[in-house]
């Protein structure tokens, strides 16, 4: 099993992924440092979800559920005040709810912090980029299918097709889910993360070893850009935001 093939397993299920995924977390360093921030994650929202709601939300809810997909089973995990979840049970619930789990985290104020200095983030931002340095190897063009779904994850949507990705996968930022994609170019590859729910101060930085790593303001969030300073990183910005649109809840 690679680190890609970890990452979409343990994404769908970190708690039960199977003896190959299990080995894998065994053997790789960067793997299960990931999976340790992942079930850090799982642990924060299992807490959010475990947050008294109002008494008619599940109503509510169950209503629009109804409506939408008849007859799904999983309508019947519902948190209310009598009935809570049960740490195993969220995840099964919370799948079709990951809008509400965007703006607990929001609420939840554990958002990306937004006062350091440009150095300090960029630092950030490379060392995860690091951590994750096989995306940057991969040639083989990501299918738009894969594109959206980890685009949709964040609640963005595409717009446009977005071509030269070779890499797209969630993963966590300081806490927070994003998109991570890699775009390779001529000079290089550029690593392209997408945090809707991170704002980010918005600077243009050259580290010493000739990365440059750029941030701007999206609608909503955050979008961080790192290559090689030899790549045009405006023009790979501007063909990402115009082939992109982030949902507002
Ligand atoms: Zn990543």
């Amino acid at each position: 099993m690679n680190c890609m093939e970890f990452r979409r397993i343990s994404l769908e299920d970190p708690q039960h992924m199977g003896d190959e995924a299990d080995q894998h977390l065994e053997q790789c360093t960067a793997c299960h440092t990931y999976y340790r921030g992942l079930l850090q994650q799982e642990r924060l929202l299992e807490k959010a979800f475990a947050i008294e709601v109002p008494d008619d939300l599940a109503a509510r809810v169950t209503l629009r559920q109804r409506l939408e997909e008849q007859g799904d089973s999983a309508v019947t995990m519902l948190p209310t005040r009598d009935n809570v979840v049960a740490p195993v049970k969220w995840r099964k619930w919370a799948t079709g709810f990951a809008l509400a789990a965007s703006i607990v985290a929001v609420t939840l104020g554990i958002n990306l912090r937004t006062q350091g200095n440009p150095a300090q983030i960029a630092q950030m931002l490379v060392d995860h980029v690091e951590h994750e340095a096989y995306t940057l190897q991969l040639q083989d063009a990501v299918t738009q299918g894969r594109l959206a779904y980890t685009l949709n994850n964040v609640d963005i949507e595409t717009l446009a097709h977005l071509g030269g990705v070779t890499f797209a996968g969630n993963c966590l930022i300081e806490g927070q889910l994003a998109a991570h994609l890699v775009v390779q170019t001529e000079s290089g590859p550029v690593t392209i993360l997408m945090m809707p729910n991170s704002e980010l101060r918005p600077f243009d930085y050259s580290s010493a070893d000739a990365t440059r790593v750029q941030t701007v303001a999206l609608e909503r969030g955050s979008l961080a850009l790192i290559g090689p300073e030899a790549v045009d990183l405006d023009r790979v910005r501007e063909r990402v935001i115009s082939s992109v649109r982030v949902l507002r809840i």
